[in-house]
């Protein structure tokens, strides 16, 4: 069949598509419904079915594959590297999901993850969709502060964290940070289940610590039976950024997310049960979710989870894992492949990577130097693919296990079977034509997998993703974009003041209002800059409400410095700006609004745009004036 005709068979007739591929994971009760759109733009997907996300990962290849490599934990800080099998799998997580049972978690109770890239973390993963239990796993890289935010609103009845990470060969405490999370939410979580590495030294806090050594040991043999569950009953919360400071929880169903990983490890990375993945994201953004954990042990494949950077101890570090482990599908981020190109391309031949059949690269706009560099170093087709936190799996890519559908440098590729992407004229509603800029959008239903709607609050799924276009409920994705003649898609940045830096996704807003919270400050701006190495950076323009306190350059540093501290201990070091510069004051219109965009046009040395509503003009001179100065 052609990949057209497979697309427009999703799109014409959406509950005989996904009926079909339904089949690939196993269900414990038939659905009575493949898809419910009785309440518009909520869509359900196999009403009545039953089914786990874990029994799907790991029992069911217990049956047939028990000794084949499942979870492969690689760590290059710790230089540790265990194989569990399927087996083995099985046997983690139930002890897990036995201490979490212990401990007092119930179906539909929440579990705060907060975890380096250990295997624990994907136990703990495994272990609350085995008993129902709704993970929330928030980044490593998160301080405090945006930690605190998402335990308020996830309301976890138990953290699971760990001692301390570990990059660039020193210890990155987590407890600490743990600590003053739950200080600063109101929310409190009854229990806090420490992994000890051994890393940094802490101490338990009675009562509300417990140790997982010690209740592993208790839990050796305790058998946990898989909690069946309705399709649509939540699975997981995870957080991104919008553009207001309070991040989203995208929630997500059970039978309809399983469906769409199986169906996309099938069709677009082509993986086969037996090999081996290897994504080098981290389980705390949403490609952790899909395809570090759930994604490849849906597929019965091994599965690769590595803490550690990609040029540490040398620039072959991934390599010489594709070359041990015989990776046959790989996926990375467009960021850490400029990084590797930085090194030299011996490091990469060195190795026997004869397994690659293809690199996944998403995230961010992949350009077409990195994306030709790799082609050639590594030989085998690099793929492109553009979705979000909140689709759960590709939007626009190619699905080469349908057909052989080229790619085209610069664009992800075509519209995903499932998704009716239209491009549409932000002003008048209206679908642009070929090559024409406009929204990315989706009409709904959106397919199996994409999220059922903001964690406790519907109101705010249906006002910020679908009321964005005059005359039709469609969903926006943010992202601009233009459609060529053949259907291949372009993305052209976000609409919104979402940023994203080295694949991670910041909202402006909430590193503004963190920088806010320093005394000195009275207001700030922060914008999204063109990078070479993270597609883009976060720079900060503020005012001070004592300008007087920083005039020389010497003051300015030592301010600049104290800022990022702030930002650093409050959000995490992912989210501090490259640059604070000092300002007078801010270019607004005159209704108020801050110009963020004539901002990032001048940072990026282009023209600022329609400046009529401009309260003062003396104000992007000073922008200019800052930027283009050396400190
Ligand atoms: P996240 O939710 O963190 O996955 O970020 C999603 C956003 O990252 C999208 O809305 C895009 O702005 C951007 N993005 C993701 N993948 C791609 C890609 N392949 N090409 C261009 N932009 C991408």
């Amino acid at each position: 069949m052609s990949y057209a005709a497979f697309y427009q068979q999703s799109i014409q007739n959406p509950s005989a598509f996904w009926d079909e591929q339904a089949r690939l994971i196993d269900w414990h009760k038939p659905y009575q419904q493949v898809l419910d759109t009785s309440q518009p733009p909520f869509a359900k997907w196999f009403v009545g079915g039953e089914t786990n996300l874990c029994y799907n990962a790991v029992d069911r290849w217990v049956a047939t594959q028990p000794d084949k490599a499942a979870l492969i934990a690689i760590s290059t800080e710790t230089n540790t590297e265990k194989v569990y099998s399927f087996a083995e799998l099985h046997q983690e997580v139930q002890r897990m999901a036995a201490i979490m049972l212990s401990l007092g978690v119930q179906r539909g109770d929440r579990v705060l993850i907060y975890m380096p890239m250990i295997a624990e973390a994907a136990f703990a993963m495994l272990a609350c969709a085995r008993i129902g239990a709704v993970h929330s796993v928030v980044f490593g890289g998160f301080a405090s502060k945006s930690l605190a935010t998402r335990i308020d609103d996830a309301k976890p009845v138990l953290v699971v964290s760990a001692d301390a990470g570990m990059r660039g060969g020193k210890a990155v405490p987590y407890k600490p940070l743990l600590n003053d999370a739950i200080e600063l939410a109101e929310h409190k979580p009854a229990h806090v289940l420490i992994v000890n590495r051994g890393l940094d030294a802490m101490t338990l806090v009675a009562g509300r610590d417990v140790d997982y050594a010690a209740l592993r040991a208790q839990h050796m043999q305790t058998p946990v039976p898989v909690t069946w569950l309705e399709s649509n009953e939540m699975s997981y919360v995870l957080y991104t950024s919008g553009t207001t400071g309070k991040p989203k929880g995208v929630q997500r169903d059970v039978g309809g997310y399983a469906v769409a990983l199986a169906a996309s490890m099938k069709h677009i990375y082509c993986g086969n049960a037996g090999e081996t993945y290897f994504a080098t994201s981290d389980i705390g953004w949403v490609v952790g979710h899909s395809y570090i954990v759930y994604g490849p042990l849906i597929a019965g494949m091994a599965t690769i989870m590595y803490e550690g950077t990609p040029i540490r101890p040398d620039a072959g570090i991934w390599w010489s894992i594709v070359e041990k482990y015989k990776v046959t599908r790989m996926f990375s981020a467009p960021t850490a492949i400029r990084v590797l190109k930085k090194h030299p391309p011996e490091l990469m031949k060195k190795y026997d990577l004869s397994s690659l059949k293809a690199l996944y690269l998403a995230g961010e706009p992949l350009d077409e130097t990195t994306s030709s560099w790799i082609a050639t170093e590594l030989g085998v087709p690099i793929i492109d693919n553009y979705w979000q936190t909140e689709t759960g799996w590709p939007i626009l890519s190619v699905a080469r296990a349908i057909e052989n559908t080229p790619t085209r440098l610069g664009s992800p590729g075509v519209a995903m079977y499932g998704y009716n992407v239209q491009i549409i004229n932000e002003m008048t509603g209206a679908e642009c034509g070929p090559n024409e800029k406009g929204v990315v959008a989706i009409r709904g239903p959106l397919p199996p997998g994409c999220m059922q709607t903001v964690y406790g609050d519907d109101q705010r799924f249906v006002s910020t993703y679908w009321a964005n276009f005059a005359h039709e409920q469609l969903y926006s994705t943010f992202d601009w974009g233009i459609k060529d003649e053949d259907g291949y898609y372009f993305i052209l940045g976000r609409t919104d003041d979402v940023i994203n830096v080295a694949g991670h996704r910041l909202g402006t807003r909430e590193i503004e209002e963190s920088i806010s919270s320093h005394p000195q400050i009275s207001e700030v701006a922060v914008v999204g800059v063109e990078d070479k190495l993270k597609g883009q950076v976060a720079v900060a323009f503020a005012t001070l409400k004592h300008p007087d306190a920083a005039t020389t350059p010497e003051q300015k540093q030592a301010l600049e410095a104290e800022v990022m501290a702030v930002v650093d201990k409050q959000l995490g070091a992912v989210a501090r700006p490259s640059r604070v510069y000092f300002v007078g004051m801010l270019p607004k219109t005159r209704s108020g609004k801050l110009l963020r965009r004539s901002i990032q046009a001048i940072c990026e040395g282009r023209d600022a745009g329609d400046l009529t509503t401009i309260e003062d003009p003396h104000s992007l001179a000073q922008i200019k004036d800052v930027v283009g100065q050396k400190v």
